[in-house]
């Protein structure tokens, strides 16, 4: 039986609410120090009068000090809790998804605090963000193993969220072997995703269905995909038709990715790469007189913590009137933001603002999310974090 950790009184409310997550200032110390807890150890979470509430993974030194694992405080926490929630994670993709690429698990959101799986056919990436996941690593495997039977697993933990729980950064095949290349298949079209070395997991696929929105608008058009990583959204664009796609990011290594890609689909020719920042590229392509007819923004969060609204609400203000100088008389802007703090409406204002400053009319025709293997958890408000707005620019 693990040790309890006793919550003050009404620290239960927003777990009877349905949430997952327990901060340490909800902790009634005194009867339960946090002390007496190693990171990763499991606790029968308790109400004020005694009440179980369920059982959670802790990390004393967290200010999200414990997570709900499971409702029932009689649940035991091993391989077979996790075949359970892999087969249930895995049934909702198999309903999405005729091919085997996809987010397998998506952390709170597929009741896993903490843990991430990418499923790139038979590899499978995980990410073990917190040390209660840590500490059930072997579980993990196992019970991935067991749903999944892959040819190689990949520990991709080198996340900024395990630097905050106090892990090391470590990336390593932990089972089988890895391919020289891991191919995926994302709306017909063929991708090499870097696993290793690669940003993430290796490939985003939470922009899935905002790519295949883009892709309805393309044929014919000359695209500039800014914050291309390896190409997502430009090479699904250049194999819907685009005449032409410029790919912009500051990694090399990224470009090399798209240069791939573009080849993996016959579309080398159609595909160009400049190496640089967005914003100097902006300037740059301003100064040379170039036009464009679809942009595509899908910078990192510009606002990970509160005190960055201010600041990120500008950037994405700057990135958004620049990007719209580019446009044509009557041009397609896809605006991305992937920062939980920033909500829908704001980058509705954004794009307006951006408008307001180039005096030119607007319409929203698309209003795009995470895909439906990035499962959004009803409590938890930092699971619903992407937005993307497809804005038709023309001047009236
Ligand atoms: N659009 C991509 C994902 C983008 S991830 C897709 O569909 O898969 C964000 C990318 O922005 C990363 O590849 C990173 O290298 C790049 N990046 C970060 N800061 C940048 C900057 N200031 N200028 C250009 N690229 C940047």
């Amino acid at each position: 039986m693990s040790q309890p950790l006793r919550l003050r009184k009404n620290a239960d409310r927003r777990l009877k609410a349905g949430h997952l997550w327990i901060y340490s200032n909800e902790v009634d110390t005194r009867a339960t120090p946090l002390k007496a807890f190693q990171p990763g150890d499991l606790a029968r979470v308790e109400a004020a009068n005694g009440r179980a509430l369920g059982v959670a993974c802790v990390n004393p030194g967290s200010l999200i000090c414990a997570r709900i694992m499971s409702r029932d405080p009689a649940m035991q926490v091993d391989r077979s809790l996790f075949v359970h929630r892999f087969k249930q994670a895995l049934a909702l993709r198999q309903q999405l998804y005729d091919t085997p690429f996809y987010r397998l698990v998506n952390a709170e959101g597929d009741l896993l605090p903490g843990l991430v799986i990418d499923r790139f056919g038979d590899v499978a990436v995980v990410q073990l963000n917190t040390a209660g996941m840590q500490a059930q690593s072997e579980a993990v495997v196992e019970a991935l193993e067991k749903v999944l039977k892959p040819a190689a697993i990949v520990f991709r933990n080198d996340t900024g969220g395990r630097r905050q729980e106090g892990l090391d950064a470590r990336v390593e095949v932990v089972a089988g072997t890895l391919p020289d290349e891991v191919l995926i298949e994302e709306n017909g079209v063929r991708f090499a995703a870097p696993v290793l070395d690669g940003q993430k997991t290796g490939w985003f696929f939470n922009h899935r269905d905002n790519r295949r929105w883009l892709n309805r608008h393309v044929a014919g058009k000359r695209v500039l995909d800014l914050f291309s990583y390896v190409g997502g959204f430009g090479v699904q664009a250049a194999a819907s038709g685009a005449s032409e796609v410029l790919c912009v990011d500051s990694s090399a290594t990224a470009l090399e990715g798209v240069a791939r890609n573009a080849e993996l689909n016959g579309l080398h020719e159609q595909v160009a790469v400049g190496e640089g920042d967005a914003f100097e590229a902006l300037a740059a392509l301003k100064a040379d007189g170039e036009q464009f007819d679809v942009v595509v923004l899908d910078p990192p969060a510009f606002i990970n913590k509160r005190k960055d609204q201010a600041g990120g609400e500008h950037a994405y203000g700057k990135l958004n009137r620049e990007a719209m100088r580019l446009l044509g008389r009557d041009g397609m802007l896809l605006s991305s933001s992937s920062s939980m703090h920033l909500a829908p409406e704001r980058l509705v204002n954004v794009v307006r603002g951006a408008l307001r400053h180039q005096d030119r009319q607007g319409q929203v025709i698309f209003q795009g999310h995470q895909a439906a293997d990035h499962p959004i958890h009803p409590a938890i408000p930092e699971t619903a974090y992407l937005k993307a707005l497809g804005v038709r620019v023309f001047r009236d």
